[in-house]
C-alpha cells in the first residue's frame, strides 16, 4: 500500500492530542545524520542540510502539509509491577505520518519539548541519552532485531536539568507506528472499551490486514503479538541485549524494541546482569526478559478482555513458550554455525552459555572465539569440558565451511557495550569529535563486517576505568 488507510489522526480525539513541537534551542546543531535512513521517512537523500535540521529540531511547524499535524498520544503501564493510570508521550511529539520506501512510517521527535501528558517532566533529553538510543536503535537493526529505528541527532545547546545541568539534544526516531501495550491498558481501565476497539481495529488494519476478514480477528491478533514478542525477546538473549525497563508502557505491539534508557549489552555472561541502576530488585534482569516479557503480555491480555474471551486469551499465552523456544533456536543456532538449530541441539547450545557462565567469560569475545574455532583457527573459550563440548559439536556433522560462514554472519566483530557507547558519547561532548562518532556509527551498523584498525580496541571487554558503569533511568 502506498497510503495509510487510516492516519492515526483520524481515529477517535482520545487516543491523540494535537501538540507542536516547542523550539527546543536557539542554535540546533545536526550531530549525526542516519542518510541511509532518509527514504524510509519519505525524504530526500538530497534533502537541505539547514531545513533538514530545523525540522528535526522541532523548528517547523510540521513536515506534514495537510491537517491536522503533529501530536502527542496517551498511555498507560505496569512501572516496575505497578500499574499507573497515566502516562504517555512526556516527551515524544510525532511530526509526521506517511508511507516510506519500506511501508508505513511515523516520525517523532523525542525531546522536543512537554506536551499533556509530561506529568513533571521538563519535555527534555539530554544528549548523551540521546546518543545511546540513536547507536542502540541503528546497531539492533543492523543485528537483525526488530526495533524502532533512529534517524537524527539534533543537539540543541541548551541546558537540561538532571542531576547536574548536561547538555540536551532532540532525536529523531521512526516506527510503522510507537504503539505500545500502554495503549490498551489506558483506554481498558477507563472502561473505555470502543477505544480499546478503535486502537485494535487500526493496529489490524493497518498492520495485520490479513486478519482483518478473520472470524476471530482479536483473538488472532492476540497471538500474532505473542508471537512476535516471544521472537524479539529470543533475539535479545540472542545478542545479549538486557532493555532495563521493560514496564509495559515500552512494549511495542509491533513487536519492536523501544524506548532505550539504561539498557545494556552483555560483558560478562551473566544471567543475573542487572544493567539499570535504578533496578534494585532486579525485575529485569538479563536472565528475567522471557519471563516479565511474559507478564507484561498477561497485562495487555487483560486490557483486551473485552474484545476476546478469557479462555482465548489464555490459549494466546500459552504460544508464548514454545514461539521463544522456536525462537530461541532460530536467534541461537547461527551464533554456532547451525542455519536451523533443532530442538535436540538444544543442550548443545545450552551446555556452552552454562560453560562461559562459570568461567565469567566476555559474552561476544567469546562467540567470536568460537567463530575462529568452527574455522579451525584459536581455542574454545576454556571452561570446564570444553575439549568433549567441542567433540559433540563436531558430531553434530555440520560442513566446517557453511557453518563458519553462518557464524560470521552471527557473531558481531563489535557490540555496542556500556563502555562504547561511553566512549562515543565522549567523543562527542568533550571532543567535539563527530568523525569519530561518524567511523563509530558505521561499524556499529555493519557489525559483522571486519572492524577498522582504529576501532579494534573497542571489541573488548571494557578497561578497569569503564568497567561497571552504572545507567540510571534519569535521561
Ligand atoms: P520511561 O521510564 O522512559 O519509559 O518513561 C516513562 C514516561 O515518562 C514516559 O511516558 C515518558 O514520556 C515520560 N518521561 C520521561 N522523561 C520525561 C521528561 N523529561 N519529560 C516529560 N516526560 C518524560
Ligand atoms: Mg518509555
Ligand atoms: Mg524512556
Amino acid at each position: 500500500a502506498n497510503v495509510l488507510a487510516l492516519r492515526f489522526t483520524q481515529l477517535p480525539n482520545a487516543l491523540w492530542h494535537p501538540q507542536e513541537a516547542e523550539r527546543v534551542g536557539l542554535d540546533p546543531q545536526l550531530i549525526h545524520l542516519n542518510h541511509a535512513a532518509l527514504p524510509a521517512v519519505g525524504l530526500m537523500a538530497a534533502a537541505d542540510r539547514t531545513a533538514l535540521t530545523r525540522l528535526l529540531a522541532g523548528h517547523e511547524a510540521s513536515a506534514q502539509t495537510d491537517a491536522p499535524r503533529s501530536f502527542a498520544t496517551v498511555y498507560a503501564g505496569h512501572q516496575f509491577g505497578h500499574f499507573v493510570p497515566q502516562l504517555g508521550d512526556g516527551r515524544a511529539i510525532t511530526i509526521a505520518e506517511g508511507v516510506g520506501r519500506d511501508g508505513p512510517f511515523e516520525l517523532q521527535l523525542k525531546g522536543a519539548g512537554r506536551t499533556p501528558f509530561s506529568r513533571f517532566g521538563d519535555g527534555r533529553a539530554v544528549l548523551r541519552s540521546v546518543i545511546r538510543e540513536y547507536l542502540a536503535s541503528e546497531h539492533m537493526a543492523a543485528l537483525g532485531v526488530p526495533t524502532t529505528r533512529a534517524l537524527s541527532i539534533v543537539a540543541s545547546h541548551e541546558g537540561v536539568q538532571r542531576e547536574t545541568l548536561e547538555p540536551g539534544a532532540v532525536m529523531a526516531r521512526f516506527a510503522p507506528t510507537h504503539v505500545r501495550f500502554g495503549h490498551f491498558e489506558y483506554f481498558h481501565h477507563r472502561g473505555e472499551t470502543a477505544h480499546v476497539k478503535a486502537l485494535a481495529d487500526w493496529v489490524i488494519g493497518e498492520f495485520d490486514t490479513d486478519l482483518a476478514d478473520s472470524a476471530d480477528p482479536y483473538g488472532q491478533f492476540f497471538d500474532r503479538v505473542v508471537e512476535r514478542t516471544a521472537h524479539l525477546c529470543a533475539k535479545w538473549q540472542a545478542v545479549g541485549f538486557a532493555h532495563g525497563v521493560l514496564n509495559t508502557d515500552n512494549m511495542s505491539i509491533l513487536g519492536l524494541t523501544i524506548d532505550y534508557g539504561p539498557y545494556g549489552f552483555l560483558d560478562r555472561y551473566d544471567p543475573n546482569f542487572i544493567c539499570n541502576h535504578s533496578d534494585h530488585q532486579g525485575r529485569y534482569a538479563f536472565g528475567r526478559q522471557p519471563e516479565i516479557v511474559f507478564w507484561n503480555l498477561r497485562a495487555l491480555a487483560v486490557a483486551l478482555s473485552s474484545l476476546v474471551p478469557v479462555e482465548r486469551l489464555v490459549q494466546g499465552l500459552e504460544r508464548f513458550g514454545p514461539q521463544f523456544d522456536e525462537g530461541w533456536r532460530a536467534a541461537y543456532g547461527p551464533k554456532f554455525g547451525m542455519e536451523t538449530a533443532q530442538p535436540e541441539d538444544g543442550p548443545l547450545l545450552v551446555d556452552f552459555l552454562t560453560g562461559l557462565r562459570t568461567l565469567g567469560a566476555d559474552y561476544p569475545t567469546s562467540f567470536q572465539a568460537l567463530t575462529r574455532w568452527i574455522e579451525g583457527e584459536g581455542e574454545l573459550p576454556p571452561f570446564d569440558g570444553a575439549g568433549e563440548w567441542g567433540e559433540r559439536w563436531r558430531e553434530r556433522g555440520l560442513d566446517p565451511a557453511q557453518a563458519a560462514k553462518v557464524a560470521e554472519r552471527a557473531n558481531p566483530a563489535i557490540t555496542l557495550r556500556n563502555w562504547v557507547a561511553e566512549t562515543a558519547i565522549r567523543a562527542v561532548e568533550r571532543d567535539q569529535d563527530l568523525v569519530f562518532f561518524d567511523r563509530l556509527f558505521n561499524a556499529l551498523t555493519a557489525p559483522f563486517e571486519e572492524l577498522p584498525e582504529v576501532l579494534a580496541p573497542l571489541a573488548g571487554p571494557p578497561p578497569p576505568e569503564l568497567a561497571g558503569l552504572a545507567v540510571s533511568c534519569s535521561s
